[in-house]
């Protein structure tokens, strides 16, 4: 996807800051954090969302969370907690139409969200 922002950042094209990468996900620093960790784990294949998501690619998830787990243990948060949200659709606020899991944590959180 030639126009996606994030299909730019797996190419290179746009900067940020990675924290953690393997063979199919990149994780990098969003660049308008909303807690003391905020990190975007997505795959490097361009998927529009989790609805794009099937039984048939469900190694799509497999591996983002593979990355994850390393992401909250390298960020000093697994044992404090933190919040895995995918943002998907108009109702879910998504902004950038390619599949990634936010990862915050660092301080309480708040619930529920608005
Ligand atoms: P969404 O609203 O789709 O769930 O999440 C998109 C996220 O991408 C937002 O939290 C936003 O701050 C972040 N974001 C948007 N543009 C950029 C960018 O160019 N670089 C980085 N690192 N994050 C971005
Ligand atoms: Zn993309």
């Amino acid at each position: 996807m030639s126009d996606c922002l994030f299909c730019k950042i797996v190419a290179g094209e746009i900067p940020a800051t990675v924290v953690a990468e393997s063979d199919s996900s990149l994780a990098f620093y969003d660049i308008a954090p909303q807690a003391p960790v905020h990190v975007l784990v997505i795959p490097k294949e361009h998927f529009a969302s989790v609805n794009d998501v099937t039984d048939a690619n469900e190694y799509v998830f497999d591996n983002l969370m593979s990355l994850v787990r390393t992401v909250v243990v390298d960020e000093g948060i697994k044992d404090s907690g933190y919040r895995l949200v995918f943002n998907t659709g108009e109702h879910g606020q998504q902004t950038v139409p390619h599949l990634h899991a936010h990862v915050l944590g660092g301080r309480k959180l708040t619930w529920p969200p608005g």
